[in-house]
Parts: C-alpha cells; structure tokens; sequence
C-alpha cells in the first residue's frame, strides 16, 4: 500500500476550497496553498538534514504549521515526535532520550537534549517556509512505514511511543468522518493539544480526507473557546474535547451554548463521562457524544448521533467504526456473553504495530493473532454498544467480589459535597482489599465521612463502598485530564 495523502488528493480535487485557519493571524490556505507549503517544507528539513526515518520532535503549541510538518515529515518517510509541553524538564528529557530525533522545534524553554538533538525555535520553521521553493514530488512511500510517534498519555506508569504509521491515520479519518459526520462541509475547531491523538489525529485527518476545514487555535481556552463555537463568522461544526474541557466550557462566564448554531455535536473521549452530564447537556440543546479510543487505536468506538439513540444509550461509547473489529473476553480470553463485563480486544486497521523501543511491549499488550488488549473493561448491550467499565488495572477485589472504582466513584460524584472523587483498592487484612476514597469537597463544605458512606449504601453493594476516605485538595492528573491512580497508592503508602 501507498501512504494516503488527503492533502495532496485535496490540492487535486478542490484546490481552492480552504483547507486551514491560523486563528491568530488569520492566516488562511486552501487545499493547493497548504499542499505547496508541505512540499517547501520538505525542501527546509532537508536543509536540516532531516532524511527518511529521522525523527523530529516538537514542543509546540496547536498550529496549522504543526500540521504542515507532519505532513511533510510524512511524504519524506520521516517521524514526527509531537511532545506534552505540560511535562517536567526532566520527564521531556526521559522522553527524548527514547525517541532520539535529530531536531527539537520548539516554542517554549528548551529541556535538556540528548546527544546529536539540536534545538530550533518554532518560528524558524514557520519562517523557512517563506523562502523555500517547494521540493519535487516523489513517489508515495510505504503506508505502513511509521510517520508519528505518538507517547501514551501514562495514567498508569510511563508513557510508550506507540508508532502510528499513515494506515492507521487513514483508518481513523475514515472511522471518524463516518461515525461524527465529517462531510466536505466541516469545519472542525481545534483546540484540543496536538500531542495526544485527538489532537493530531481525530481533529485533523477525516476534516482534511472529506475536504473540510481546520480552525487552529494556539490551545484550549473555557472563555476563548466558548467564543469560538459562537462566532458566525467561523461557523464551527465539529469541536472535540476531554471531559475536563467540556466541564470548563460549561462552567465560564459566557457559556452560551444557544450560541452554538452552526455546532453538529460535542465530541468527548479520552476519560469517562457520567450519563448524567450527557442528559444536562442534551437538555441544554447541545448534542454531547462521547467515544472511545485511545493512542494505539485511534477512534475505535462512537455514538450515534441521532438525539434519541444519544438519549437512550448515554453512559455507552457507541459502536465500532467501520475499519475496526472489537472482542470482550474474559481472562482465559474466551468471549464473554451480552451484558458481563470482558476485557476490550481490537483489531483493525487502526491499530498500531507495536511501540518504539519496546518490543517486549508489543509481545504483552497482543494476542497470538494479532489482537490488541487494551487493558479496559467493557460491557455490551443487546445493540452491541458497548460501555466502558474501567481500566482493568484499577479493579480491586474485595472479599471475593470485583469492584470497579468508576462504579463508586460515579455514585460518590452525585453527593453534593463531592467535587472530585477518584476510588482506588487498598490492602484489608479482613477482606484482602477495600476501596479508599480520595474526595476534593466543594469549597466551603465539611468533610463528611458518615454521609458519603450512607450515601453510597443508598446507591451501591456494601462491599463497593468505600472503608477509608481521604480528603485531599487536588487530583493528580494528565495532560489529558486523567486521575494518575498510581500516584494515589505511592502518597497512600508514603
Ligand atoms: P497509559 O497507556 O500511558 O497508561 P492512557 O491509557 O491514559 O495512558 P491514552 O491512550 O491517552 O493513554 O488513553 C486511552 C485510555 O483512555 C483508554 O485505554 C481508556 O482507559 C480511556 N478512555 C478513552 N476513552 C474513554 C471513554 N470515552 N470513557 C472512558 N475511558 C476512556
Ligand atoms: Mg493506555
């Protein structure tokens, strides 16, 4: 197979229909523009240095030239290493030690650089471009070659670079344009960081494969972005976020959503969402569609986005796209019935083929015939949507009986001094583990130990309800808005 290339398709089939917004310049190309700005920058990291299967990595805010560079990186069969700026110094350092690229661009502090790494601001890449002729077209290279390494977001230990190769970018553009409706007339607004797959992913290709439009912020802002979904003028259709984004947008002062006229849906994934806030949402006029997927698999599950299927399967991730095939399988790997929960197994076009640097990683998260174990548990209904109910990894077992913390945590969240809860599984020399509760009260609230548990008696099994609660101040969380539960047990047993 050939590397696909929307934009090249696109610069042939309509090369004057807009392809991309800068929004903080108002910069704007149309799908020939964008396409000759791809080939200059080929010619500028070859300057570089840069050649076939050479990593770059990049510390960069959201830009359409970020865009421009995976692109390019891609045609050239080279990688693109996009990072979390949200990291530590030293955390980068551990990361770019692994990847090992030739060049970092960079638009903030520079962390420390292995050897042979140079550094160079992001703006010189931007302005490179200026003065570059384009390169002369090459033949497509192997679509199977990895063009992005693409970290984990490490919820549960360190991130791995899963290695995305143009295969998998076309699966998901294609999963996602039919499951979210992206049509030639999108216009997707992204605002979501493009160091995780939504952001350089889900947000990007199926809007540039259908031949719609990219409205590229520098990042996520509750007050800008509700501006955005507002304006008249950019008429944004699609918008796809965290459920930590989604909470913000509704909690800033100009929340607005009637505002929102030309919006589609509200996409969510990347973290659980309860079916409550779906129906608040919807009972807002805003239809909140959540799926799943995840670095290694890019879209993999959505919802319908028929308003009374939205409804009547809240708290589901919806169905397969067309190009993946799903399992749940209970430990022995044998499949389990409609209604019992089993781990998830996908296969499919987009799923990756293992991670950079791991190889004893690809051997462990794979079946013999090729299924990927995502390590999250789900339950199916009579339709076949599927709902996710936790991270394998986070169930504990108490006397005898499974515990799923979301379970909990979704039944704490409904108490009214609750703001944040996360549940994780101690050691209990009388049941051998119990959930301990990790509460971040409503400012002004008092700690209530006894009303949270009858509260959860109302709502749950006893043996769920947790033994030991924790009132803490914050949640350790990822970029992406995930509670770390690792960090949890280590401050437990410190
Ligand atoms: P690491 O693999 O490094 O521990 P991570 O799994 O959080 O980090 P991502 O690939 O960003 O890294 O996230 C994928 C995970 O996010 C899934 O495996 C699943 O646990 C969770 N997830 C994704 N979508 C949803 C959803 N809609 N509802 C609940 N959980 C979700
Ligand atoms: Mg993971």
């Amino acid at each position: 197979l050939n590397t696909p290339d929307p934009v090249a398709l696109g610069a042939g089939l309509r090369p004057d229909a807009l392809a991309a917004i800068e929004l903080v310049t108002s910069q704007r190309w149309s799908y020939r523009a964008l396409d000759l700005d791809i080939q200059r920058a080929i010619t500028a990291l070859s300057a570089q240095g840069i050649g076939p299967s050479d990593r770059v990595a990049a510390l960069a805010h959201n830009s359409v030239y970020l865009i421009i560079l995976q692109q390019a990186l891609m045609r050239m069969g080279a990688i693109l290493v996009p990072l979390n700026w949200r990291l530590s110094a030293s955390e980068l350092a551990r990361l770019l030690e692994d990847c090992d690229p030739k060049l970092l661009y960079c638009d903030r502090e520079v962390p420390p650089l292995p050897e042979g790494c140079r550094a160079l601001s992001f703006d010189s890449f931007r302005t490179a471009l200026a003065t570059a002729n384009p390169a002369a077209r090459r033949p497509p290279g192997s679509a199977s070659t990895p063009c992005i390494i693409l970290y984990t977001s490490g919820t549960s230990g360190t991130p791995k670079g899963a290695l995305l190769t143009p295969t998998f970018l076309m699966a998901t553009a294609v999963n996602f344009s039919v499951l979210g409706e992206v049509g030639a007339g999108a216009t997707f607004l992204c605002d979501t960081p493009m160091f995780h797959v939504i952001g350089i992913v889900t947000q990007i290709w199926p809007t540039l494969l259908q031949g719609g439009k990219i409205v590229v912020s520098t990042g996520f802002d509750p007050v800008e972005t509700n501006e955005r979904l507002g304006d008249p003028e950019l008429g944004v259709t699609h918008y796809f976020c965290v459920p930590q984004m989604a909470n913000a947008l509704a909690q800033a002062e100009n929340f607005d959503p009637s505002q929102w006229r030309s919006l589609k849906a509200l996409f969510t994934g990347g973290a659980p969402i309860p079916a409550s806030t779906i129906h608040a949402w919807l009972d807002r006029g805003v239809k909140l569609v959540d799926g799943y997927g995840m670095t290694e698999t890019g879209t993999t599950l959505g919802m319908s986005l028929a308003p009374e299927l939205l409804r009547s399967k809240a708290g589901t991730v919806g169905l397969p796209g067309p190009l993946t095939a799903i399992r749940l399988v209970d430990e022995a790997d044998r499949d389990v019935p409609e209604g019992t929960p089993g781990e998830i197994l996908v296969r499919g076009l987009s799923v990756i083929e293992g991670y950079w640097n791991r190889p004893e990683e690809r051997a462990r998260s794979f079946t013999e015939d090729g299924w990927l174990r995502t390590g999250d548990i789900g339950r199916r209904d009579s339709d076949g949507y599927i709902a996710i109910v936790d991270r394998r990894k986070d169930m504990f077992i108490s006397g005898g009986e499974n515990v799923y913390p979301l379970e909990v945590e979704t039944a704490l969240s409904t108490h009214a001094i609750v703001r944040e809860v996360a549940v994780i599984g101690i050691a209990d020399a009388t049941w051998g583990e119990v959930g301990c509760a990790f509460v971040v009260i409503e400012p002004g609230a008092r700690p209530d130990h006894d009303a949270l548990t009858a509260h959860c008696r109302a709502l749950i099994a006893h043996y769920k309800v947790p033994k030991r609660y924790e009132f803490v101040e914050t949640l350790p969380r990822t970029a992406s808005g995930k509670v770390m539960k690792h960090v949890l047990s280590k401050q437990l047993a410190e």
